[in-house]
């Protein structure tokens, strides 16, 4: 149900909202947390002025010097200031393939810390992975933690379940829990391959030894929203065969009968950025501009997606802009830079955020060129700064995990036709 909402501002064309300058200050997270935990740690680096105009000859100079040796990774979400020296920009998927054949010694990962894992679970062991700010977490993998994933497991054992069951973890989740899912015969996805993914998972269910041959369940961990938008639009499951597990609540708030009966156990997780598009919004950009496409990322809400023309990864996002005619009218549901960044690099046609209020992922933000320019100079010095490192125990299940999903095919399209056809 969509709560009723104030007058309704116009949407923003993205090439009208400002532009973060470098170095803004942003929210300082997790000051003097956990390193290992997705809340991230302050960054105590001594970093380069924010209004140092030679910033950017700095970045090209250190690049320039430190040649090979060094790949800088950039997701679709980051800031302009970053993404143009990345050597490869892609969303989680694409990155992770690219991290798993980067023959540089040192990976800069322009992201969030579950991607900078990733790529020290795929990288080499001699490959050191660096994230130019600690304090890049995801919110979204800090609502699953390791003991509330074994405690979830634990509940399932108790409901008789366990052996017909696997886990699948979306990428954005501690290599902790990739490493739980690798070592239960479960798998990792990302947005581009959830279908595929569960796919796989419910057939895994099926063959393994004690499954369950008149289906199996999945325990798709911590995205609620993507798990429930493959489940049904994916899959062709109902609504009623998912249940949400919540960690909060004793027994994860659910009865034994409950849990019996699913086929797919959602985690009580979600993003703070997709979670904010609401179906009203669509009706909105409708009324005002008729002729608009929707476009949004599976993360939203499931009413949301309903709404919309098409729902898709972020790479099927920048597809559909790419493949657009000149003059279409595009509102899209993702993250702000990727959304001004697409409006940029197409003036022939309008592209427009599909909220009306201005929201970036803080934590993706967090990387900015003061960061970048302070870890690249300190490698060119010989000093390794903000390194990630997966230790061994947690990096070998984690690892076959993420093989199980590069293995699947990464251009998931079963989700867009799903929708489309519905
Ligand atoms: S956009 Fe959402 S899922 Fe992606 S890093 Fe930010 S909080 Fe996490």
């Amino acid at each position: 149900m969509t709560a009723a909402r104030p007058a309704a501002a116009p949407a923003h064309n993205v090439s009208d909202l400002p532009t973060i300058p470098v170095g803004s200050p942003l929210l300082l997270l997790g000051r003097g947390a956990d390193a290992d935990a997705e809340r991230g740690v302050i960054c105590a680096g001594d970093l380069p002025a924010p209004d140092d105009p030679t910033l950017v000859d700095r970045a090209r100079r250190a690049k320039e010097i430190l040649g090979d040796r060094v790949m800088i990774l950039g997701h679709h979400y980051q800031r302009n200031q970053v993404i143009e020296f990345a050597d490869a920009r892609g969303d989680s998927f694409e990155l992770s393939r690219q991290a798993s054949i980067a023959e540089a010694p040192y990976i800069v990962f322009c992201g969030v810390h579950f991607m900078a894992e990733s790529a020290s679970i795929l990288g080499r062991e001699d490959q050191t992975v660096i994230l130019p700010d600690l304090a890049a977490g995801c919110s979204m993998a800090d609502m699953a933690e390791g003991h509330q994933v074994v405690d979830a497991w634990a509940r399932l054992e108790r409901a008789g379940v366990a052996a017909q069951t696997i886990p699948l973890t979306y990428m954005n989740s501690t290599a902790a829990i990739k490493s739980f899912c690798g070592e239960r015969g479960g798998a990792i996805c990302t947005s581009s391959n959830a279908a595929a993914a569960m796919r796989w998972a419910f057939d895994q269910a099926r063959t393994a030894p004690g499954g369950d041959t008149d289906g199996g369940k999945v325990l798709f961990l911590p995205d609620q929203h993507l798990g429930r938008n493959t489940a049904v639009l994916g899959l062709g499951l109902e609504l009623d065969d998912c249940v949400v597990y919540d960690p909060w609540q004793p027994d994860g708030g659910l009865t034994d009968r409950q849990i019996r009966d699913a086929r797919v156990i959602l985690w009580k997780g979600h993003c703070s950025v997709h979670a904010r598009f609401q179906p009203a919004m669509i009706d909105r950009i409708r009324a005002e501009r008729p002729e608009v496409e929707v476009l949004v990322h599976p993360e939203c809400r499931h009413e949301v997606v309903l709404q919309a023309d098409r729902v898709g990864s972020t790479g099927q996002i920048i597809r559909w802009v790419e493949e657009a005619p000149a003059g279409a009218t595009i509102a899209i549901a993702t993250e702000l830079n990727l959304v001004k960044r697409l409006g940029q690099e197409h003036p022939d046609k309008e592209v427009v955020f599909l909220d009306d209020t201005v929201c970036f992922c803080a934590t993706m933000n967090r990387i900015d060129l003061p960061h970048l320019v302070w870890v690249l100079e300190a490698l060119i010095d010989g000093e390794v700064v903000n390194e990630v490192k997966v230790d061994t125990d947690t990096r070998r299940w984690a690892r076959v995990a993420l093989e199980r999903m590069l293995a699947l095919p990464g251009d998931d399209r079963s989700l867009v036709a799903a929708h489309a056809s519905a």
